[in-house]
């Protein structure tokens, strides 16, 4: 792909439209936020429901409106990665092109018989590697090449993975054709011009791998800001399946001063805080990313 490094901060947040938003995801919403408005930089929304099967149309049309209500504003049109799959279906004939990917013909149980457990579920142990399998109705893999990749968060530290010992050869698209998040996040951040990745850090394993996939393909690489995750009072992560409460359920100002507080930032009071529109404002004015809580799992407030 030949991609300019883009000049200006462009930020984005990108949820997966598989329930309406909690407050996991309003934190992670509101950290790009702010660190992009604070930078002077462009902020993107884009719905990752690449997965139809765990993503709806309804949470898709609702989140926007809910941010809207919360006072952001994103700037251009929001991107649908269900509408790009032409597009990564060009970008995965190159990489096949070019030797990068194999066909596998592995089921769930076969891998989990036959791999140790690594850094993010079971290492693939490379079996159908020289098979040379048709791609239909297979998986297909990336094949991983030994060494360190590493990259320094902007607030976990500095992070290192042995992708090929720690993760092993990837999907880039599954065996029912669906492409994989890997894949669709690195060629999205790379066409939108994306310079700043703020998000959870439940992601913070799957980055060494889209840097991986930075390099092969040759587009830049965005700087990273993993904010910790928000957990329950039983430890578990704020999701549909745990059962957090949506954001609608609650005044916009609260929602958005208990997020702010989850970041380690100073709340918004007096009559700033009546409007989100006005509370977001000042949140910009007082970004502080260095007292975010270097952690990655924070309970909810
Ligand atoms: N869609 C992912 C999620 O909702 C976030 C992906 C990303 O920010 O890279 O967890």
């Amino acid at each position: 792909m030949i991609i300019k490094p883009s000049t200006t901060y462009t930020g984005r947040f990108a949820p997966s439209p598989t329930g309406p938003l909690h407050f996991g995801s309003l934190v992670a919403c509101l950290a790009s936020f702010l660190d992009a408005r604070a930078a002077g930089g462009r902020w993107l929304l884009r719905m990752e429901d690449v997965d139809r099967s765990r993503c709806h149309e309804e949470f898709a049309r609702q989140i926007p409106r809910t941010l809207e209500r919360l006072g952001f504003q994103w700037d251009g049109d929001i991107l649908l990665q269900s509408q790009r799959t032409a597009r990564y279906q060009a970008v995965l004939d190159r990489l096949h092109a070019a030797g990068w990917t194999y066909a596998c013909g592995c089921s769930r149980r076969e891998i989990a018989d036959s791999a140790f457990s690594g850094a993010d579920g079971p290492i693939y142990p490379g079996t159908c590697r020289n098979k040379r399998l048709a791609a239909t109705g297979n998986a297909v893999r990336i094949r991983t090449r030994p060494g360190i990749i590493q990259f320094n968060d902007r607030v976990q530290g500095p992070v290192s993975q042995r992708i090929a010992e720690e993760i092993g050869d990837f999907v880039l698209r599954r065996r029912d054709h669906l492409f994989a998040y890997q894949l669709a996040v690195v060629v999205d951040d790379a066409d939108q011009g994306v310079t700043d990745v703020v998000r959870g850090a439940d992601l913070l394993d799957s980055t060494p791998r889209q840097i991986f996939l930075q390099q092969v393909l040759g587009v830049p690489e965005p700087a990273y800001l993993h904010i910790p995750v928000a957990v329950n009072a039983a430890g578990q992560k704020l999701s549909k399946q745990t059962l957090a409460p949506a954001v609608d359920d609650e005044s916009g100002c609260d929602q958005l001063n208990r997020a702010l507080q989850f970041l380690g930032q100073p709340v918004v009071e007096g009559t700033q805080a009546q409007q989100p529109a006005a509370l977001l404002e000042i949140a910009v004015a007082q970004w502080n990313p260095a007292t975010i809580p270097r952690s990655r799992f924070c309970h909810i407030p």
